[in-house]
Order: C-alpha cells, then sequence, then structure tokens
C-alpha cells in the first residue's frame, strides 16, 4: 500500500496535509468508514482521492453534478491520475473504453451520477472488479429537509450492501444536525466515524454596506477586484438583465445568468465564468450549486437573501482555493419591505411563514449588528468565535451605537399621525418639514410632528426606519402598497419603558472598500505582482489551448507561490504547492520561461 503523504506530494504537489484530511485519509485508508462535514474549500476532496489512489482497485465516485464530474476528472487527469466519468453525456463507445479499464485494472477513480448507480448495465461493470472504496459527495442530497435533494441518493446504501468490506465515505459542507442525521441513517453509516471541523471560513471579509446608491456602490467595490471573476446576485431576472447591461457599459465583463434566459447562451455565459479569469457574472441564486470554481474573489449580494443560512451558502462560492476573497452585500430598508412582502404574500402554510419571518430576523439582525460579523454568523450556526476576527468591516472599522429613542418616538409618530398609509420618502418629508406637494395633498404641514425631525438629515431618518422595520418596531402594511405601519412593541417605546439602541451608519466614504489591488494579490510586493500577471497570462493561454478552465492549469496560490520564490529550475519548482510531479512534467519549463523573461 503506498504511503498517504507521498502520494500527496507527488500527485496533488501538497506539503501536507491540512487539519483533520491526514486522519480521514489514514482511517479510510485502512478501511474505515467515515462520515466528513467540512466547510467549502476545506479540502473534502483528498480526503477520498488520496485513499483511492493509495488501495488497490477502483473508487466508485457518486457526485450529483456533471459539471462538477468533469471537472473533477479533468483536474485528476492531469495530476496524471486514470479517472473517469460515468453519466448520461458518456457515449456507448467511452462506456466500451471505462470497461476495459475496469477489467484491467487500471482505472483509479471512476464518478458516478446517482441514478446511473441501480442500474443493471453498472452492476454489470462491476462484477468481478475491486472496488477501492466507495465515495459518496454531496452526501447532504440524500436529505429531503437540505436545499438539494436528489430521490437517488436513498438507493446508495444498497451499493455499500452490495460491496461489504470496502470502505465508505461520505462528505458534505452542510452542517446542520437534521442533515448529519439523515446522512447517517439514510445511507447506513452508524458505524462510521465521523470528521467534522469549525464552519469558519476565514479567508472571507464580510462586508454589509448601507444602501445609498446601489449601482455607484457596487461599481466602487467591482473596481476593487478588477481583472478578477466573482458573482453578483440579484433577486429578480429583470435586475440581473438590467444590472449586466449597465456594468458591460461600465466596461466591465459583466455576463447575465438565470433560469428564463435562452439554455444555449446561458450556457455560454456559465463557461465565460468558468474559463475565463475575468468574468463578473450577475445572476439569480439559480446559479452556483455545482459550481466548483476555486478561484471566485467575491460574491456580491445586491438584493437581501432570504436567511442566514442561504447567505452563508451563496457567499461560500467565494474563496474555494483559501486565498483572500470578499462576501459585499449592499442593504436597505427597501430589502426588508420587499423580502417581508414576499413572505406575507407566498402560498406557504402559516407555520412555514412564522419559521420564514423568524429567520429573516436574524439575518437583519446580522445586516445590523455593531458586533463581528463572522461572530454573529458562527454563534446562529452554533459555533462560538472566541475573539472578533477582524477580518469583517465592523472589525476593520468599529460602528458606535446611539441612543435612538427619542427618534424612533418620532419616527413612529410620523407613521401614526399620517394614518399608517406611507412609505419612508414622505415620512422623512414631513419629519424634516418639507412641503412638498404630497404633503399639502394630505394636510400633513399641519400634524405636530411636521419638521420635528429637522436635527438629523435624511440620511440618518433613512437608517432609523431601517432599524425599525428590522427590529419590528414598524412594519409594512399590507394593504397598503408599501406603507408603514406600528409593530407589537411601539407602544412601549412610546412609553419610555423601552428604549432603541441603533447602529451608527458609516459616513459614506468609509463604506468603501480598501486599497486598488484585488484581494488576492494584495500581499504581494510590486515586482512579484507583475510576475504574477505575467504568470497568470502563461496560464491562461495553457489553459485556452486545452480547452480547460485556467485553474486547472494551477491555481491562484501557486502562481503567487511562484512569483514570491522565484523558482529557477524544475526541482526548485516541484518544492511549491499544488506542483504534483505530472503538472510540472507538463508545464514547469513554460513556467520557467516565464519567470527567466520577467527576471530579465
Ligand atoms: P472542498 O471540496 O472541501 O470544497 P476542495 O477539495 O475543492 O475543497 O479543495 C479546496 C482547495 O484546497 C483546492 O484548491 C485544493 O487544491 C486545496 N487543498 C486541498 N488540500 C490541500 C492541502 N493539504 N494543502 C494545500 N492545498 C490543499
Ligand atoms: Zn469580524
Amino acid at each position: 500500500m503506498k504511503d498517504p503523504r507521498d502520494v500527496l506530494h507527488a500527485v496533488f504537489g501538497h506539503s501536507a496535509f491540512r487539519g483533520l484530511q491526514e486522519e480521514v485519509v489514514r482511517h479510510v485508508t485502512q478501511g474505515g468508514d467515515a462520515v466528513v462535514l467540512f466547510p467549502t474549500g476545506a479540502g473534502k476532496s483528498v480526503c477520498y482521492q488520496v485513499p483511492a489512489l493509495c488501495r488497490e482497485g477502483v473508487a466508485i465516485v457518486v457526485s450529483p453534478l456533471i459539471a462538477l464530474m468533469r471537472d473533477q476528472v479533468e483536474a485528476l487527469r492531469q495530476a496524471g491520475v486514470s479517472a473517469a466519468a460515468l453519466n448520461s453525456t458518456v457515449s456507448a463507445e467511452e462506456a466500451g473504453d471505462i470497461r476495459r479499464q475496469i477489467s484491467a485494472g487500471t482505472l483509479d477513480l471512476l464518478y458516478v451520477a446517482p441514478e446511473r448507480v441501480s442500474t443493471p448495465s453498472f452492476r454489470r461493470l462491476l462484477e468481478g472488479a475491486r472496488v477501492a472504496l466507495i465515495a459518496i459527495d454531496e452526501a447532504h442530497c440524500v436529505s429531503q429537509w437540505g436545499h438539494d435533494f436528489r430521490p437517488d441518493y436513498r438507493e446508495l446504501a444498497e451499493l455499500g450492501a452490495r460491496f461489504p468490506g470496502v470502505p465508505r465515505i461520505a462528505l458534505t459542507a452542510t452542517a446542520d444536525a437534521v442533515t448529519k442525521a439523515d446522512i447517517i441513517e439514510r445511507l447506513e453509516l452508524q458505524e462510521a466515524r465521523l470528521f467534522s471541523t469549525s464552519f469558519d471560513r476565514p479567508n472571507i471579509a464580510y462586508a454589509i454596506v448601507e444602501r445609498d446608491n446601489a449601482r455607484q456602490q457596487l461599481l466602487r467595490f467591482l473596481k476593487t477586484h478588477e481583472g478578477e471573476s466573482g458573482i453578483v446576485y440579484c433577486l429578480s431576472r429583470a435586475k440581473v438583465e438590467e444590472t449586466a447591461r449597465w456594468l458591460a457599459g461600465e466596461g466591465l465583463p459583466a455576463l447575465p445568468y438565470h433560469a428564463g434566459m435562452d439554455a444555449a447562451l446561458r450556457h455560454a455565459h456559465q463557461d465565460a465564468f468558468l474559463k475565463d479569469e475575468q468574468c463578473c457574472l450577475v445572476a439569480t441564486t439559480a446559479f452556483g450549486m455545482g459550481i466548483d470554481k476555486p478561484d471566485v474573489r467575491y460574491v456580491a449580494h445586491l438584493d437581501l437573501p432570504s436567511s442566514i443560512e442561504a447567505y452563508y451558502q451563496e457567499t461560500g462560492r467565494a474563496g474555494r482555493d483559501g486565498q483572500p476573497s470578499d462576501a459585499w452585500m449592499s442593504y436597505g430598508v427597501a430589502d426588508v419591505v420587499q423580502r417581508r412582502r414576499m413572505i406575507d404574500e407566498g402560498n406557504a402554510p402559516e407555520e412555514v411563514k412564522r419559521v420564514e419571518r423568524a429567520k429573516l430576523t436574524a439575518l437583519l439582525g446580522l445586516c445590523e449588528t455593531t458586533d463581528c460579523r463572522r461572530r454573529a454568523i458562527l454563534s446562529y450556526f452554533g459555533e462560538t468565535l472566541p475573539a472578533p476576527c477582524g477580518n469583517c468591516d465592523t472589525c476593520r472599522s468599529p460602528v458606535d451605537s446611539w441612543d435612538g429613542t427619542e427618534a424612533a418616538i418620532k419616527a413612529m409618530a410620523a407613521v401614526y399621525r399620517t394614518g399608517e398609509r406611507f412609505g419612508t420618502g414622505h415620512l422623512i418629508d414631513v419629519l424634516l418639514g418639507k412641503e412638498t406637494e404630497k404633503v399639502k395633498r394630505f394636510g400633513h404641514e399641519g400634524q405636530p410632528v411636521f419638521g420635528q425631525g429637522k436635527d438629523l438629515d435624511a440620511r440618518v431618518w433613512q437608517s432609523v426606519f431601517r432599524q425599525l422595520l428590522a427590529s419590528g418596531l414598524v412594519v409594512v402594511n399590507h394593504d397598503a402598497h408599501g406603507a408603514l405601519a406600528l409593530g407589537e412593541g411601539a407602544r412601549a417605546v412610546f412609553r419610555k419603558e423601552r428604549t432603541v439602541m441603533l447602529r451608527r451608519d458609516r459616513p459614506r466614504r468609509a463604506t468603501e472598500a480598501r486599497g486598488q489591488r484585488a484581494p488576492v494579490a494584495a500581499d504581494l510586493p510590486e515586482d512579484a505582482f507583475v510576475t504574477f500577471q505575467a504568470l497568470r497570462a502563461e496560464r491562461m493561454r495553457l489553459a485556452k489551448a486545452q480547452g480547460v478552465p485556467p485553474y486547472i492549469v494551477f491555481g491562484d496560490a501557486t502562481l503567487k507561490a511562484m512569483a514570491l520564490e522565484q523558482p529557477s529550475t524544475l526541482k526548485e519548482m516541484a518544492a511549491l504547492p499544488g506542483i504534483g510531479e505530472a503538472k510540472l512534467e507538463r508545464y514547469g519549463a513554460a513556467f520557467l520561461s516565464v519567470l527567466r523573461q520577467a527576471e530579465g
């Protein structure tokens, strides 16, 4: 049996295992069953790929998406591993090829779609074959409580029964207790050892900015990611289209993606996102599941997600490769109104709506917190971060809170005195004593609150209303389109039995992102940065020539190491992370010559 560390180094080019990887690998290599719960980017693939290469026979890997399989197989082949995928896109000829390789014992990993597993043809394919292990990727698909339920996953326990004594490993990035219990029960993994780690994603920097001009704020944010790829999420298809068009007009490489688009075009845009190094994909949340692109440098939300779970899953698509990445969201009063309305006007039964409202409230709490965002997120998932993270907006530039009781009373008086029939725009005009046409039409200049709010400016009043809505002191009145009404607890504030602490929104400029250089390269000195760019160009050239995404050639971390270490021989290059033997042979010389030129 081969040694796992040797395989890790020679094939994958990694110098050491990370976190619990080594324990999982040793356990499975020795024949044990495992359930692996690691967050995205922690390196789950290594947990079954290394044992697959250490043990005799072919490893069966069940994977739910064709795109995922294709990527994994391509990456393995580039690393010199014999791997294949069996799914609906495979021709009879290719299937025959796979059969031959299995009988000859030359195939190391076989990826298979879940619906194939219980077919007679797959059964025959494996007859008499030596199976190294069975890996079930994205194992949360077995649970109907999760977001990606796949009925075929329910049949997978049977696969284990067919190969007694063969170790099984189930992997997922979904950690909630119900899903975990479902995986163990449905896949009959009661005897398996459980490996789980913190779900923190330390390389992702969180920022939630108060919206004032969403487009300009987005543009300024995207400017800090020039030359990189990322995702901009919008709630509606129309907004996806508009935003992509506008960004393209501003000279950014933006493309739309949503389920209502022509399939061929949608596919082309997804492909561009995967294969170009700089593509801003503007999408509805339909996009992302099964996208394994490791170098997504940012995820931006222009609209509020539905819950902290959704937010974490969507932002989690950034920075799989562990390099610095941004999760950015702009958030305003309209989001609260819109989300509340979507719940209230939806068709779900009342008890489901209650859960949805509670989830939204938790998310609004995250948006309005003056504490560390990461700490708030992790505590929602039941984890405690001992200290503030230092890598979120509230840690980097702390926000104050202020006693907003007086302001809340004035704002709520404006709501009440105008009959609970108006939105924030008009209410703020009333507070500021503006004699607009609307104010005159309704005679609101005669109300006692008229002009009572001149001590604060419009932006602060926006912030007050937003926070009152987030806390439920003010609610959306659905009988009058977008109007505000008093909520539970308002009375206690009027009576001064309850104080209202508010977040002091940051002055506009302070909400902007850091320096000019994109985060992934932020820590590179100037000359190394220039080299890094030259290496990226070479990577692009090599990737294009083969029709594969650039990260299949080398990851950003590897290029950064090359730019910093400046290896001048293949031997020196082999010591860098992510360069196994096969890739060294294939690409080493090309990159060495780029380094030589950059030096000269
Ligand atoms: P997951 O499936 O958990 O989201 P992946 O298996 O895709 O994560 O791995 C994420 C990234 O981490 C990949 O770029 C991979 O090359 C890298 N990686 C995994 N294990 C190691 C390791 N031991 N050392 C260095 N990089 C690693
Ligand atoms: Zn923090």
